[in-house]
């Protein structure tokens, strides 16, 4: 059997490497507090609903004007929240721009509000801006069949992907597309606030996540791309089934070890912090030691569906958007492996997926 961390065992590898990162600013906690982390950089939260209770935004001073970078979720509070921070911080000052790192609502949810109220164009790649687009406006009835039969093919039984599927229609914070953007690709510069914002690219989490890195003082609009504390979730789902992304994630994660790593990292969750590099070599041991333990199981000579894996990885009940998450993360372990040959994929004759050591 393979070795399984005990909770203690867990609780104290999560403060260990929670230790090992510095956290130099306080927690802005009230709703319209700001923290001053940077010259012209002001960071504040938006509360959230869930488990994950908040998400960080960020305010660039451009002196006759100011940036925001990810929105918070498409709620009333958030709204509030929004009215307050520019009124508070930049009066009588245009918006110039609302920039997100990626299309997921928690960060890109209020970026049709904001360019309608504060009338500023919205920047985001390409392929974060599309993807935003495409699930505002796709037939519902196509996707959850392709869903159904993808989760099926999984191993979740019928019952259980029609709970997860109600919740989740009724999922209230699912925005209206904006209607135009400006495109951010890699290595393009921003000048906001005489500094310079240089667009490094990340994948794995998102199909073309944007961080912003402002070399002079190793600044990092990091969005998920790096978070202290928590992994990102690094899904795969019906609409690329054959995808790989923890592949392009860890190699994403190599990309940022090219950074400063005395880096201030200016992350979407959690506190700001430093130690980028010890980080990603954190993140690295975690998908390592998911990586090894779905080996293992696979050694002992028995195949198993990814919905049974996934019991191994979490150890826990997931329920409904949880499940989508964490039965996704589990396929993005099993899909590196197949994908670098260390396990082999079998369809039975019923449509069912199991995995196996070759
Ligand atoms: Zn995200």
């Amino acid at each position: 059997m393979p070795e399984y961390a005990s909770a203690t065992q867990l609780s104290q590898r999560k403060a260990a490497e929670r230790d090992a990162l510095e956290y130099p600013f306080d927690v802005p906690r009230e709703a319209g507090a700001v923290t001053l982390v940077a010259p012209g950089v002001y960071w504040a939260r938006m509360p959230m609903p869930m488990a994950l209770d908040h998400i960080n935004v960020y305010l660039l001073d451009d002196g006759d004007g100011w940036y925001l970078v990810d929105t918070g979720l498409n709620t009333d509070v958030s709204k509030a929240c929004w009215r307050q921070l520019a009124e508070q911080q930049f009066p009588g000052q245009p918006l110039k721009g609302v920039i997100c790192t990626h299309f997921h609502y928690d960060h890109a949810g209020l970026a049709s509000w904001l360019m309608r109220e504060f009338d500023a164009p919205l920047y985001m790649t390409h392929g974060e801006y599309f993807t935003m687009r495409a699930l505002a406006s796709s037939n519902a009835v196509v996707k959850e069949e392709s869903q159904r039969a993808f989760f099926a093919r999984a191993g979740m039984p019928l019952e259980q992907f029609q709970r997860m599927s109600r919740a989740h229609r009724k999922d209230p914070f699912v925005p209206d597309f904006p209607p135009s953007f400006i495109r951010l690709r890699e290595g393009c510069r921003l000048r906001i606030g005489g500094r310079e914002w240089q667009v490094v690219i990340g994948e794995g989490h998102s199909p073309e996540h944007a961080c912003l890195y402002a070399p002079d003082e190793a600044i990092l609009l990091a969005g998920d791309q790096v978070l202290p504390g928590i992994s990102s979730n690094v899904m795969v789902s019906d609409v690329e089934p054959e995808a790989n992304p923890l592949d392009n994630w860890l190699l994403s994660l190599q990309k940022l070890l090219t950074l400063c790593p005395d880096t201030l990292v200016l992350p979407a969750h959690g506190p700001v912090f430093r130690g980028l590099h010890i980080r990603v070599r954190q993140l690295e041991a975690h998908h390592g030691r998911q990586l090894d333990l779905l080996l293992e199981r696979a050694e002992q000579g028995e195949a198993f569906t990814a919905y049974q894996a996934m019991g191994w990885l979490f150890q826990r009940e997931l329920k409904s958007f949880e499940l989508i998450l964490g039965l996704g993360e589990t396929l993005a372990h099993l899909s590196y492996l197949c994908q670098s040959g260390r396990m082999s994929r079998v369809t039975d004759t019923g449509g069912l997926d199991s995995y196996q050591a070759c």
